[in-house]
């Protein structure tokens, strides 16, 4: 274990690393990239808690791994393996608030992108915009997606301290300005949080405006972050199947309306297939 200070009250470590790249468990990546170990972002529904070791995945949100030689490692992996699409982050935010400290997303991108690996980035965060630069200069072979939940001030109670989603909004526009490709991840969908229409129409407008295609996604309680819920919100509410098939109705038909293409994650009830490249 290396350094250790703290930002925001939040315990920032530095570790090594032997392996920067690794085979991913989602079907739209090839790889799985994650700077980070830990979220400083520490939304409550977070499943990465669930499959973050040691002290970021007790502590989450109050304590980040930050992988120092990772930009060495996965510079001369990228010698060694085949270009494929790298996920970044799965398990992180790859523009959470130590990013500005450290950059290894942004040098990260820059080694992928000189190698022929595409980037497919997924942030909360507008600190993206710092690295618009290279964005532009690495746009075919990158696309950005922003979660965005809510567009209401309620995002604050299950994201404490993500972005306000006017400012993801903000970013989003910009990086779709550049022809960049863009899309918005919306979820997940909570049961009595994030399930009206106020929460998500203005969300499929963005969508519409920026010309990104939406993904939807229900919430899927899992052990760990049913305590943490508990504990922050004084309750859980469970989705029900009935509940997903009217919201998911719903959503689907405001994508028609709007002409936003629209398409459900991987969602084991069966109702709507998941994203791919
Ligand atoms: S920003 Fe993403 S990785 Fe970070 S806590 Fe929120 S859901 Fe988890």
């Amino acid at each position: 274990m290396g350094a250790k200070a703290t930002m925001g009250g939040v315990i920032i470590k530095e570790i090594t690393v032997k392996n920067a790249l690794t085979r991913s468990g989602l079907p739209e990546y090839d790889y799985a990239l994650n700077p980070y170990l830990g979220c400083q972002h520490g939304c409550v529904y977070c499943y990465a808690m669930e499959f973050t070791r040691g002290e970021p995945g007790i502590n989450w949100g109050g304590v980040v791994y930050v992988k120092a030689n990772l930009v060495q490692v996965l510079s001369r992996e990228v010698r060694r393996f085949r270009p494929g699409i790298v996920g970044l982050s799965t398990i992180t935010d790859p523009y959470q608030p130590v990013e500005s400290r450290y950059r290894l997303t942004r040098r990260s991108i820059e080694v992928l992108c000189n190698a022929g690996f595409h980037v497919s980035i997924q942030t909360k965060s507008a600190l993206i915009i710092r690295d618009l630069d290279l964005l532009r200069r690495c746009s075919g072979s990158v696309d950005v997606g922003f979660t965005i939940t809510t567009m209401r001030d309620t995002y604050r109670l299950i994201e404490p301290m993500a972005a306000h989603p006017l400012a993801r909004a903000s970013a989003l526009r910009r990086i779709s300005e550049l022809g960049i490709e863009t899309w918005v991840f919306l979820g997940p969908i909570i049961p009595g949080i994030n399930d009206r229409r106020e929460d998500y129409e203005p969300i499929i407008r963005l969508a519409r405006d920026t010309g990104s295609q939406l993904i939807i996604d229900r919430f899927r309680p899992r052990p760990l972050v049913i305590k943490v819920m508990s504990n922050r919100l004084g309750h859980v509410n469970t989705p029900s199947r009935s509940w997903w098939s009217v919201v998911l109705k719903d959503v689907l038909a405001l994508c028609r309306e709007y002409g936003v293409e629209c398409m459900s994650a991987e969602d084991e009830w069966g109702m709507a297939r998941g994203r791919k490249r």
